[in-house]
């Protein structure tokens, strides 16, 4: 019997060296190499008859050893071992390469099953079974990730050692396994790793897969229990000057703000904190919701933060929040990173503070913070809060605003207690952009067409993936690096070729605040006509007078961030136009901007990201704090609901009640996998 948290170094077998290369992949203890777990598994006792064989299908095949020979090639003079193979159906020739050993092993008239992928030798004309794995039996062959030095048949090999003498205890409290109907965890990990048959396999995949969600679940119940403790400022909604304020804008507000601002400041009124999610496709009118939020909490006399991503969109609020709350007596700061220090001292006196992250987690102080605002992404989940309630006497309410919708379901698992408003409506008058695909030989044609838009007083957005080549990037004597479009690059051939007698400026994130500011501030004027910029301009910034995004290399930016690129224009009444470019000939960027080319709605291209990219992918979701699954599917729906209903059970009765899962919990918080 060996212990789950001794080294691999003490298995039999395993030399320092393996030990070292174990490591790069993670495996320390036994316990890290019992739970690294297949990538596939193959079911050997699924025969295909030789007969059958087609070039480029994987088989499996039970053959007799007719004849092997190892010979070594003429010029390489490397060993090739070649076999015919034959079972009553026909024949095939395999082959493998540098094992002479094998003869040792593979004995003429010897029988075995053999797995490989058939290919077609061009020399000897025929059909052959390129370095086939072969084995005795017909079991169910784990495949594992194999890395330099470890091969799958390697891990196998001391995986099979370590399972075989160890017995796993079992954290999942007995209630659940029985009604559940799980295998236990000792059985469910043997049998991954050396499946009996298939439906074993697939029990024991789900059982790995409850104890994923299931932790999961766990920790955002606990959390949330905490939560539904806190008591917070209960905040009054102020009709009066609500409706007031909604008067004095220069437009209506549509159905779905109204209907969103309401379970906004009705969430407000209530003494527990908000956690609300606004969800609304770019160009929805976000921020006016926002706003109105803003104006009811300051005048019941509480603070409210409102955080950004970056410093460009912090100025812009800034300058909008200023303009349409001239009239109601409140006081505004920016706070970005750059002017940071001498807030500390005002903070106790401006009602609305708007800034980058930093301001929170810097540790500003507030005397009376009722509301924070998250603009422009998703990513605050349940644990970031949960650590911003140390730094409050109370907590204040939270709201997050976001185009990049998320699943219902995947919202749930990943912020536990989060209630969701959503803008289905864009404000009326909105032309779709027009979004074009354009032909590299076509770019002279898009410059007329942006030169016919700059007469008429409209403005342009260049986009570059990078602000200019470095160095080494030309020097690794990668033509294709030459052909990359960089800010910089473009900045030149624009102003000194192309538009000479256009005003161009430049934009990114090198560029000091206050120049930026300063940028952003005339392109907002319309005294700029084009402005070439990097991804800095990517989310949230508003000038409805620019009517063109044009996007350099678009094949180096994800669907959303090309969607939220797009909704920088078609912010008026003015039909606006997104060109994109590629030099890529690649099939899936084509899928991509296709896509793009083909669907203005942000909702659904974020399903279709989904789709080419997979969930790992999903804009914000790496920075979710979710560990990594190695068995469980976000979008297994039943399970995640099973795991969530079992979580609320098991909290009800206490954790520390079971005694194992508390310190596996303990151990899954600790080893950080949450964080
Ligand atoms: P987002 O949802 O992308 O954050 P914004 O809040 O920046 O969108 O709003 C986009 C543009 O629409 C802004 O110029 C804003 O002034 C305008 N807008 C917002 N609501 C309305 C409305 N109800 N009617 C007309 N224009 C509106
Ligand atoms: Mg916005």
């Amino acid at each position: 019997m060996i212990d789950l948290l001794q080294k691999v170094r003490f298995i039999k077998g395993v030399g320092p060296k393996v030990a070292d290369r174990l490591k790069k992949i993670g495996i320390i203890i036994i316990s890290d190499l019992i739970f690294y777990f297949p990538r596939a598994w193959l079911d050997l006792s699924k025969l295909n008859p030789i007969s059958n064989l087609r070039v480029g299908q994987e088989v499996v095949i039970k053959a007799k050893i007719s004849d092997i020979i190892n010979s070594y090639t003429p010029r390489q003079r490397m060993i090739i071992t070649r076999a015919i193979l034959s079972d009553s159906h026909g024949q095939i020739s395999a082959i493998w390469f540098s094992q002479p050993y094998l003869l040792q092993n593979l004995k003429k008239q010897s029988q075995w099953i053999f797995s490989g992928k058939v290919s077609y030798d061009w020399q000897q004309k025929k059909m052959v079974l390129a370095s086939p794995i072969y084995e005795k039996d017909g079991r169910i062959l784990p495949i594992y990730p194999e890395t330099k030095g470890v091969t799958s048949k390697y891990l196998r090999k001391i995986i099979y050692q370590s399972t075989k003498s160890v017995t796993i205890r079992d954290f999942l409290p007995v209630d659940i396994i029985q009604e559940e109907k799980l295998l236990s965890l000792d059985n469910a990990i043997k049998q991954v790793h050396f499946p009996d048959s298939m439906k074993l396999l697939n029990q024991a995949k789900n059982r790995l897969a409850f104890d994923e969600l299931f932790l999961i679940a766990l920790k955002i119940q606990i959390v949330r229990l905490q939560m539904v403790q806190i008591k917070t400022f209960s905040i009054p909604t102020d009709k009066i000057t609500l409706q007031k304020f909604t008067k004095s804008l220069p437009y209506v507000l549509t159905g779905a703000q109204r209907k969103a601002a309401w379970e906004i400041i009705n969430d407000l009124s209530k003494n527990k904190p908000m956690n609300r999610l606004l969800e609304g496709d770019v160009g929805s009118g976000k921020t006016i919701v926002a706003l109105m939020a803003v104006l009811n909490t300051i005048n019941a006399g509480y603070q409210v933060a409102w955080m950004v991503p970056t410093e460009i969109l912090a100025n812009q609020h800034y300058n909008t929040a200023k303009k349409l709350l001239a009239g109601f007596n409140t006081k505004i700061t920016l706070l970005t990173s750059k002017n940071r220090k001498i807030t500390h001292s005002i903070t106790q006196d401006p009602d609305l503070i708007i800034g980058t992250q930093a301001l929170i987690q810097k540790g500003v102080k507030f005397s009376q913070l009722g509301l924070v605002i998250i603009d422009e992404q998703h990513r605050f989940g349940v644990e970031q809060r949960a650590k911003l309630t140390k730094n409050f006497k109370k907590i204040p309410h939270f709201l997050s605003m976001t185009a990049t919708p998320i699943p219902r379901t995947l919202a749930l698992s990943l912020y536990g207690d989060l209630d969701i408003s959503i803008l289905n409506e864009m404000p009326p008058g909105r032309k779709t952009v027009i979004t074009k695909l354009v032909d590299p030989t076509n770019r002279e044609k898009a410059y007329d067409f942006i030169k016919s838009h700059i007469k008429a007083n409209r403005q342009v957005y260049v986009i570059c993936p990078l602000i200019e080549i470095s160095n080494k990037q030309l020097s690794t004597n990668n033509l294709f690096n030459l052909e990359k479009k960089s800010v910089k690059k473009e900045y030149e051939k624009l102003s000194k070729d192309i538009f000479p007698e256009y005003k161009i400026v430049m934009m990114h994130g090198k560029l000091r605040s206050k120049e930026k500011e300063k940028i952003m501030s005339e392109f907002k004027l319309g005294k700029i006509d084009i402005l070439v910029s990097t991804s800095v301009i990517e989310v949230g910034i508003d000038v409805p007078n620019a009517v063109i995004m044009m996007i350099e290399d678009a094949d180096r930016f994800g669907l959303a961030q090309l969607h939220q690129f797009r909704g920088r224009v078609g912010r008026g009444e003015k039909q606006s136009f997104c060109l994109l470019f590629t030099n890529s000939l690649s099939p899936d960027t084509n899928r991509r901007l296709k896509a793009l080319v083909e669907c203005n709605d942000g909702f659904k291209l974020s399903q279709k990201d989904l789709e080419i990219r997979g969930p790992g992918q999903l804009a914000g979701l790496s920075q979710s704090g979710l560990p990594d699954l190695k068995m469980a599917k976000l979008s297994d729906i039943i399970l995640i609901e099973k795991t969530r209903r079992w979580a609320k059970i098991i909290t009800a009765k206490g954790v520390e009640k079971f005694p194992l899962l508390a310190n596996k919990l303990n151990e899954y918080i600790t080893t950080g996998h949450l964080e």
